[in-house]
């Protein structure tokens, strides 16, 4: 079995707050693979960018990583604590170095008076040992690779001069320029028409084989992540409710959350057909339900357990892991379609399921 490039254990995220200690992310477990694309999806809030910053130490100075965290990343020379690297230039390892990440608005990632190729040039002589002209002719060859139009006058040009879809792929070449064993895009295509968002796509699938990195994939858009994604892991304020292989979570959503997800997207077989959103909002992170944290807007809401225990992470015999009382009961191998029929009524009596214990 291949060794992960990076494994996240027991991740719990806190910020101080005015408001008193806030949990934005509670005991989340994942591992990457070399070469795999992980999507991470669930509503503004529920995690996801919280999450994905902590593998670069990217949150804010008022954050707190609980004490049995840990985010383990193995550069192929090392394995590296990330949560415990402290100086700047450790944290070079991870930013910009082995990691890099792109973001849904690339304006916020450029500098505005600088040119593009200047910030190229700049985070290669950083992490790498090229030259100065090296450093350059490498990015005008990475701005070609990601298909920019005349690279060689791109370079000079600042981001204002650049279309959206033009910056998004220019930052897609700065973030790759270093070779970075895993590329963490926040809602990369979010603020792109859908043609762009197509073609931001393609290259970034092409871009996973030849450059056989890693990329962790934020998204609120499902229908996204079965474009990009081997795996999915669904988060839900703060914790994560359902991971598995994209074409069974997507065929066969376990978890009632995933199935709103799923049902809130428009069917291209019958665009007549109205969406269903989730209902209501998801909850503030200051107010977190007791018991189930998704039992406020779940539409399935069985018995006294949904408000009263927080569901363990359950694995079944394909690898699908799912928090959900109502799929423990029925075998977490449970059929979608007899789980969406179940008459499943509030206070209906509780059976004594077994613990299988928090699975990895
Ligand atoms: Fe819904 Fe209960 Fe399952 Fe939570 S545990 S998702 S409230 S059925």
């Amino acid at each position: 079995m291949t060794e992960p490039l990076i494994s996240v254990r027991d991740l719990t995220i806190r910020f101080t707050t005015d408001e008193g200690l806030v949990t934005a992310v509670d005991r989340v477990s994942f591992d990457i693979a070399p070469g795999e694309v992980l999507g991470l999806v669930g509503e503004s809030g529920s995690g996801k960018s919280v999450t994905a910053k902590a593998l670069m130490r990217l949150n804010a100075g008022n954050t707190r990583y609980d004490e049995k965290s840990s985010i383990i990343l193995n550069t192929g020379k090392e394995k590296v604590d990330v949560l415990s690297l402290k100086k700047p230039n450790d944290l070079r390892i991870v930013r910009g170095g082995a990691i890099s990440m792109i973001f849904q608005e690339p304006m916020a990632s450029f500098a505005p008076a600088i040119t593009i190729g200047d910030q190229m040039v700049e985070q290669l002589l950083i992490h790498t040992e090229m030259t100065k002209a090296e450093a350059k002719e490498h990015s005008i060859e990475m701005l070609a690779r990601v298909g920019i139009p005349e690279p060689a006058r791109r370079f000079g040009q600042y981001a204002f001069e650049f279309s959206g879809g033009m910056r998004q792929r220019a930052m897609i070449a700065m973030a790759l320029s270093t070779r970075p064993k895993l590329l963490i895009a926040d809602e990369p295509t979010t603020a792109l028409d859908v043609t762009i968002q197509a073609q931001v796509i393609d290259l970034m699938k092409d871009l996973v084989d030849e450059f056989h990195m890693a990329i962790l994939f934020i998204t609120h858009d499902l229908g996204v992540i079965a474009q990009t994604a081997d795996r999915v892991a669904v988060m839900y304020l703060g914790e994560l409710v359902e991971t598995g292989e994209v074409r069974h979570v997507i065929r066969e959503p376990h978890h009632p959350y995933t199935q709103g997800l799923l049902n809130a997207l428009p069917k291209l077989d019958n665009l007549e057909a109205a969406l269903t959103p989730v209902p209501g909002d998801i909850p503030s992170p200051l107010e977190r339900p007791s018991g189930c944290v998704f039992h406020t807007r779940c539409p399935v809401v069985f018995s006294d357990r949904c408000t009263q225990e927080n569901p363990e992470l359950l694995k079944d015999n394909k690898g699908r892991l799912v928090a959900c009382h109502l799929v423990e009961e029925k075998g977490v191998q449970a059929e979608q379609k007899s789980m969406t029929k179940a008459t499943v009524k509030p206070g209906a009596k509780k059976k004594s399921g077994t613990k299988k214990g928090k699975a990895k």
